[in-house]
């Protein structure tokens, strides 16, 4: 025969399973990559794409620039070097290096931009790149207790499954089906406690009769009023 404290015991193991499962399931979940820790990556490697393309440009009007002084040196040599002598060819000579200046002048002045424009998304990408290692710090360290909880978690299981099927062991088939479809029906609790003549499960005042019965343990005795099993201390 199996008495109301059995299932009452019973019953606690099958609570702590079910809070132990709630709890691995929690955990379980939190475990993997964090918003914060994609969002932080994905920063990083916008600001990196920026800064190159950056670096891109600067190359370009660098070489734009270089083109323009090579030019300008061509026409001074020509213009200064005592080869030419003719007037008219002398004026179209300081005609074009003057509009070569002016050239030059205007890559530099915009070369320099886009010298800060760099500045700007090299800081940009290094305070995504600090930003991001904090993030990763922390994440790591969280994500490492996360992991240690869940196996305490699944140990915890482990035993308490070992001891439900301890508690198993020579309980009659009727008793245990009426634990099952109780516990079912009434948010886990199939056994309440009998205290000051009031049904814990449902706080109804419980005739003596029943209550005398309950302690008597010849049998399960059910409330009343909301089916439980009942267990008099
Ligand atoms: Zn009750």
């Amino acid at each position: 025969m199996t008495t109301a404290a059995e299932l009452f015991a019973l019953q606690e193991t099958d609570l702590a399973t079910d809070s132990t499962v709630t709890g691995l399931a929690e955990v379980e979940a939190q475990l993997g990559e964090t918003e914060e820790l994609v969002s932080a990556r994905e920063l990083v490697d916008q600001s990196r794409e920026r800064a190159k393309e950056i670096q891109r440009r600067q190359k370009e009007m660098d070489l734009d620039a270089e083109e323009v002084r090579e030019k300008t040196a061509v026409i001074e040599g020509k213009l200064y070097g005592g080869s030419v002598k003719n007037p008219k060819e002398l004026e179209d000579f300081q005609a074009d290096l003057t509009s070569l200046q002016t050239q030059l002048g205007k890559r530099e002045d915009s070369l320099l931009e886009v010298m800060l424009e760099l500045d700007d998304a090299e800081a940009a990408l290094k305070e995504a790149e600090v930003a991001l290692a904090r993030i990763e710090d922390s994440w790591k360290a969280e994500q490492a207790s996360l992991s240690d909880t869940q196996a305490t978690l699944k140990e915890e299981l482990a035993e308490l499954q070992a001891e439900r099927s301890r508690q198993l062991d020579g309980m009659d088939r009727a008793s245990l089906s009426l634990y099952e479809i109780l516990r079912e029906r009434r948010q886990s609790t199939a056994v309440a406690v009998v205290e000051r003549g009031l049904c814990q499960g449902c706080r109804i005042s419980l005739p003596m009769s029943i209550i005398q019965k309950a302690r008597a343990g010849a049998g399960l005795v059910q409330c009343v009023s909301c089916e439980r099993i009942l267990l008099v201390n």
